[in-house]
């Protein structure tokens, strides 16, 4: 049976199109909500009920900030996988990142109806065991990047009898061998399944908005964006004329909901999505092991 679907956007256009497309692929479970709360609350009931929905969420969500809310979802429930939606290229250094948090998939916007069909075959594919374990190609088609230890979870094999398939794989011209990858595991039970929980330093609660400020070079005011109305600075009264000449935006600030304290660096811990228990940087277990590079077939 095809698992329900939780999609959070603030846009009701995009939301409509993704229910479009998840109908034609034969998903009619789905439930849509137009903001970050809303999605949460939906999330918290579905798990309470024991359903792990797959989530599209979008990661430039208007009344949040998008590791809050992939912070907060992992929280809740660490079985539903979390495909993450953005506007930010595919090879920016915050999506490379991404990944690691505990988010299963990016997709970036424009969603279009194919890669609606790639990932949720290839979520398909990894909850099938009886499936091709010579086959790469499904898992070629979202990640770049791959490690001998993250392959050989995927496809639950043993990195011994992983071996053979990569050699294969190789001499197939599907993937090249690279430096080896680094990646964090579970320092409970050994799992790489994990997801980073970003959170306030202050009060440790994961709910948290990201504001931009403004600083006004003539008179040096630093404040948030909200409070130059009309363009006008609070401080001395002028109005704004040119970014980067006479005011710029400084991007990357925080406000907690929970304590209201502000802040640009966030606190990050780390969440099993295996034993679902948590443990700070310290306690995070490094491993190394072969890396892997796609080749383009093009
Ligand atoms: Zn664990
Ligand atoms: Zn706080
Ligand atoms: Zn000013």
């Amino acid at each position: 049976m095809a698992r329900p679907i939780l999609v959070i956007d603030d846009s009701e256009s995009i939301l409509i199109r993704i229910k479009e497309f998840l109908e034609k692929l034969g998903q009619n479970e789905n439930y849509l909500e137009n903001n970050a709360d809303a999605g949460l609350k939906k999330f918290q009931e579905l798990a309470v009920d024991g359903i792990h929905p797959i989530v599209f969420m979008d990661y430039d969500i208007k009344d949040s900030s998008g590791i809050s809310i992939l912070s907060r979802l992992l929280e809740l429930d660490t079985d539903g996988e979390i495909i993450i939606m953005t506007a930010l290229e595919k090879d920016s250094d915050v999506i490379s990142k991404l990944i690691n948090e505990g988010a299963y998939e990016i997709l970036s916007k424009p969603i279009r109806l194919d890669m609606l069909r790639n990932v949720l075959a290839i979520l398909e594919l990894e909850n099938d065991s009886t499936s091709n374990k010579e086959d790469i190609t499904e898992l070629l088609k979202t990640s770049n990047r791959l490690s001998e230890a993250w392959l050989s979870d995927k496809l639950d094999i043993s990195i011994e009898e992983l071996g053979k398939y990569t050699e294969k794989w190789i001499s197939d011209k599907k993937i090249k061998q690279i430096d080896d990858i680094k990646e964090v595991f579970c320092p409970h039970c050994n799992s790489i399944k994990t997801g980073h929980l970003f959170h306030c330093p202050q009060c440790k609660k994961s709910d948290f908005n990201q504001i931009d400020l403004i600083e006004h070079y003539p008179c040096g005011n630093i404040e948030e964006e909200t409070a130059f109305i009309n363009d006008k600075c609070p401080n001395c009264k002028k109005e704004l004329n040119a970014i980067g000449v006479d005011y710029r935006k400084i991007k990357n600030h925080y406000v907690c909901n929970t304590c209201e304290n502000k802040f640009t660096e966030i606190g990050c811990d780390f969440i099993c999505l295996k034993c679902n228990k948590q443990f700070t940087e310290e306690d995070a277990i490094w491993k190394s092991s072969r890396g892997f590079l796609k080749i383009d077939q093009n």
